[in-house]
């Protein structure tokens, strides 16, 4: 996923997302349930990533308040299926809009609207392994972010 373009049609993202994840829980045999549904509509509700409480938040506004485990397990299933990422960083959780295809763990993080987008270069994860390789590493899994600024925010920041 790059960065949003302003100004874009996001009900198309999120339609978007919401129909690849039915399909690869389909191909998974797993069950997107309705809560499950709306948590990952709810992580979609931006590009930037989105904290636990604020999606608990978001369902007591639907007036279905949640219990945190019950946020907390959907948020799980989400992350265990690939439908959504975990930014360290910033405690926060990012829709994929592509799950099921390979991932580097790749995430460029803009410090100014927020926006978050994944890269997938094999080099970087490639240049890691090998660097680990020279010293007896075995890399299982790496997840790499990085913090910025967005072509638009360096734009409007250049403006001012
Ligand atoms: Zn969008
Ligand atoms: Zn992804
Ligand atoms: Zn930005």
């Amino acid at each position: 996923m790059s960065f949003p373009v302003p100004g874009h049609d996001h009900r198309r993202c999120v339609a978007g997302a919401l129909d690849a994840a039915e399909a690869e829980c389909r191909r998974r045999g797993a069950r997107l349930t309705d809560v499950r549904r709306r948590v990952l509509e709810l992580v979609w509700a931006s590009h930037a990533p989105i904290g636990a409480y604020a999606v608990l938040d978001a369902l007591a506004g639907d007036g279905r308040a949640a219990a945190p485990p019950t946020v907390y397990r959907a948020l799980d299933f989400l992350l265990a299926h690939g439908l959504v990422h975990r930014i360290e960083r910033l405690n926060a959780f990012i829709g994929c809009s592509h799950p099921g295809a390979p991932h580097s763990g790749q995430f460029l993080l803009c410090k100014e609207c927020g926006a978050a987008a994944e890269l997938d270069d094999p080099a970087i994860a490639g240049a890691v392994a090998t660097a680990s390789a020279r010293v007896g590493f075995t890399v299982t899994g790496q997840t790499v972010e990085a913090e910025g600024l967005c072509a638009l925010c360096r734009r409007e920041g250049g403006d001012g």
